[in-house]
């Protein structure tokens, strides 16, 4: 049994989500998150930030990774990007409003 304080690390759960694009903030911090990217032809996946991170590196940042964003399906330019508080919610709580900001398309 380790006793370490349980409140060692920040989580990202605690964070505010920004008002406005975080593109040059290292998606490590943003790692509570997600990236939602929609293809024209194949609809929107959502990614989390967190697994980016993972795959493509913690001090990788939104405007770097962005911009090469492709559709798993085809490969094509996603129509829409958007940084998403949480995946997938709105259904399920009427009237709770998610942080959302569009980073490709409207
Ligand atoms: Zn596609």
């Amino acid at each position: 049994m380790r006793d370490d304080p349980p409140t060692r690390y920040p989580l990202p759960e605690f964070r505010l989500f920004p008002r406005e694009v975080p593109w040059d903030t290292p998606i490590s911090d943003l790692s509570g998150w997600w990236l939602s990217s929609t293809c024209d032809e194949h609809g929107t996946v959502a990614y989390p930030l967190r697994l980016m991170a993972a795959n493509l590196g913690w001090k990788r940042t939104l405007r770097s990774i962005v911009p090469k964003l492709k559709c798993k399906s085809c490969g094509g330019r996603p129509i829409k990007v958007e940084l998403v508080e949480y995946a997938g919610m709105n259904d399920k709580h009427p009237g709770f409003r998610e942080g959302r900001l569009v980073l490709i398309g409207r």
